[in-house]
């Protein structure tokens, strides 16, 4: 055997697991088709030079103190708490939903009492919370759902919200309050030089080889190797035999406005109603950069293209299923990330699923 292990895709998964490999002295080949490290959080600069995230904005939150520790083996961070304002009308209103929400859509003043009457007197109740709808209904009622949750849903997933499964909409919380921030995490930070200089950080290590550019299915016929770790789409692993299994793509737009110094007030503007695309991100929010001129993105939803999303909903999952099944009776194959274990995992949960699946690998 040339390598103990093939590790396919260089994405937060493949990357956690190359190193917590090597440094347990197994030898790794780590590829991806890509022709670059850090999957879909990979950064780079533009032609004019700007810090920017070409598969979309990618912002740093975790609760968990053993997710931030670890990552800092490989990076320096810069504090950043992600704001998000919605278009709403003529209006930009705070989502998450909170006071200051309501209050300005409506003409209001309430304080924090007042809004969650407010929100009790319009919610819908819901008995078992089954669907993204009974969600948010559940929680603000019809109108700020209307508002703030039915066009946006309807542009991402290309689905109603009464057709996606509770967890998609239930990622959003609801404020009485004038918080502000997208994330309440504990731990909210940008890594200080980018998410690739991390992840260049993590591979170097004399046990792992990198290999970009090349397919599983090339690397399977001319490598040999004793253990695989796949994080590509687990349907596409099985050739698809029971069906495609629906992930959501997107076509992402980016712009450079030389004459720009800042294009809107937050880092993230939604447009729940309005337009194709479902939101814009201005990197200098989150980078911190700053100088003449500045880079942005739009987000155009898509069926097809390059996977992004697991389609949360329960045929997919029971379609998913089937596939994991196949993938818990192989021995000599582990499957780990968003991808490949078909959830909508954020990135420190890749890294929890990634240190946990090494730890299992390790301890056998
Ligand atoms: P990926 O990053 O998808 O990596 C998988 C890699 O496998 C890819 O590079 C792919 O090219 C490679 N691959 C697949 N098949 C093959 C094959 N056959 N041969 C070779 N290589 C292959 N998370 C957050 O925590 N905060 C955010 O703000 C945030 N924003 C996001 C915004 C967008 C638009 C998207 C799409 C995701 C966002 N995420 C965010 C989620 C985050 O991107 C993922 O949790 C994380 O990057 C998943 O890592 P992964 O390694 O599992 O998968
Ligand atoms: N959502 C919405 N309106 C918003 C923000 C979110 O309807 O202004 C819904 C939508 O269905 C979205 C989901 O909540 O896909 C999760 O939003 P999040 O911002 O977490 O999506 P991501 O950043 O993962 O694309």
């Amino acid at each position: 055997m040339k390598y103990d292990f093939l590790i396919v895709g260089a994405g937060f998964a493949g990357c956690v697991c190359a190193r917590q490999l090597a440094e347990n002295d197994k030898t790794v080949l780590l590829i991806d088709r890509r022709d670059h490290i850090g999957g879909n959080a990979y950064d780079t600069h533009d032609a004019q030079g700007v810090l920017i995230h070409p598969y979309g904005p990618h912002i740093f939150h975790t609760n968990a103190k053993r997710i931030f520790v670890y990552l800092s083996r490989f990076t320096n961070w810069r504090f950043y708490e992600h704001r998000v304002l919605a278009k709403v009308g003529d209006q930009w209103l705070p989502i998450p939903i909170n006071r200051t929400t309501i209050n300005r859509l409506y003409g209001l003043s309430l304080d924090e009492q007042g809004i969650a009457d407010y929100l009790e007197a319009h919610r819908e109740p819901h008995d078992p919370i089954r669907t993204s709808e009974d969600v948010v209904l559940n929680s603000v009622g019809r109108d700020l759902c209307d508002k703030f949750f039915r066009g946006y849903t309807r542009k991402q997933w290309g689905l109603e919200l009464s057709q996606l499964s509770a967890g998609v909409a239930a990622r959003i919380p609801v404020r009485t309050n004038d918080d502000d921030r997208y994330f309440t995490d504990t731990y909210q930070f940008m890594p200080a030089e980018g998410y690739s200089r991390m992840f260049e950080r993590m591979l170097d290590h004399g046990n792992i080889e990198i290999r970009l550019g090349l397919d599983f299915a090339d690397a399977r016929e001319q490598e040999t190797y004793a253990h695989t770790v796949y994080t590509g789409p687990i349907d596409a692993f099985y050739g698809f035999r029971f069906g495609q299994l629906p992930y959501r793509s997107l076509h992402f737009e980016h712009q450079h406005l030389p004459d720009v110094s800042r294009y809107q007030p937050v880092g993230t503007v939604n447009y729940p109603n309005d337009h194709d695309y479902t939101r814009i991100t201005e990197f200098r929010h989150l980078t911190g950069e700053c100088g003449a001129g500045t880079s942005i993105v739009r987000e155009y939803p898509r069926a097809e293209g390059d996977p992004y999303y697991p389609v949360l909903r329960p045929e997919n999952n029971a379609l998913f299923k089937r596939y994991e099944a196949l993938s818990q009776a192989e021995r000599t194959v582990t499957f780990v990330g968003r991808l490949a274990q078909y959830k909508y995992y954020n990135m420190d949960q890749v890294v929890a699923a990634a240190l946990n699946m090494v730890g299992g690998l390790i301890s056998q």
